[in-house]
């Protein structure tokens, strides 16, 4: 018997990080396939490397197939439901067709009706636009009760999409959300509120800052591991 392999190179996208001192593939949520490489490293040499490493690319690509049949209603590109559990809403999601426009939100119902007819990955970014919008309008304000609160400063505050990072603070004092923080607990978006407030006074992970951390969040541990699970089962309609 022959068994054929393929060898040929997947498609990719290539990135730069001035951080990375390794050349580092990965494959996305969404199966696409990421490389990252140190400054100064030859992008042609990249092929090659995707080539070798093709069985583990195919590997990797078949178990995110497989999990994602296995997703709740909640999770996949075309979710039925969207639960905001920060603020306490669930959102009940409808496709249709023919839609002019590309989301339509309706309020009081908390009903959200999506265009059916367009590829699902490009409907979902709809939905992660109309997450971004939300979050804006209730984050920074949430933010600025609790800054208040604690008698911690807080500058600017802006709400993003970061892949790696749910916050983040600068020496200037001014703090960036993550809008998939609507997607959790609401004593985990606090918890991370007070985590970066915290940065305003130790701009490090150090045991000063740790104990300032203490002082207002108790159960830090529990909350950082919350955190931490929380980013790797993240629904696959945020990540387009
Ligand atoms: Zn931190």
């Amino acid at each position: 018997m022959t068994v054929l392999l393929d060898t040929s190179c997947p498609d990719y996208q290539l990135r730069v990080n001035t951080r990375a001192r390794h050349v580092r593939i990965r494959v996305t949520p969404l199966g696409e396939v990421e490389v990252v490489i140190p400054p100064g490293f030859d992008p042609a040499a990249v092929p090659a490397i995707l080539v070798k490493r093709s069985a583990w690319l195919r590997r990797t690509r078949d178990r995110m197939v497989q999990s994602s049949r296995a997703l709740p209603e909640t999770h996949g590109l075309r979710p039925q439901r969207v639960e905001l559990l920060a603020v306490g809403e669930t959102w009940q999601v409808e496709y249709a067709i023919g839609l002019s426009r590309k989301l339509l939100e309706s309020r009081p119902a908390c009903r959200l009706t999506l265009i059916s007819d367009s590829p699902a990955q490009q409907t979902a970014r709809h939905l992660r636009d109309w997450l971004q919008k939300r979050a804006k309008e209730i984050l920074p304000d949430w933010l600025r009760k609790t800054a208040a609160e604690l008698d911690l400063p807080c500058k600017q505050i802006s709400v993003r999409g970061q892949r790696t990072r749910w916050g983040s603070c600068s020496t200037q004092h001014n703090i960036s959300l993550n809008r998939n923080l609507l997607l959790l607990p609401k004593e985990t978006v606090r918890y991370l509120f007070i985590h970066e407030l915290c940065h305003t006074q130790h701009l490090n992970h150090s045991i000063d800052f740790w104990q300032e951390v203490a002082r207002h969040a108790p159960g830090f541990k529990t909350q950082e591991r919350l955190l931490r699970d929380a980013a790797r089962s993240l629904p696959l309609w945020v990540h387009t």
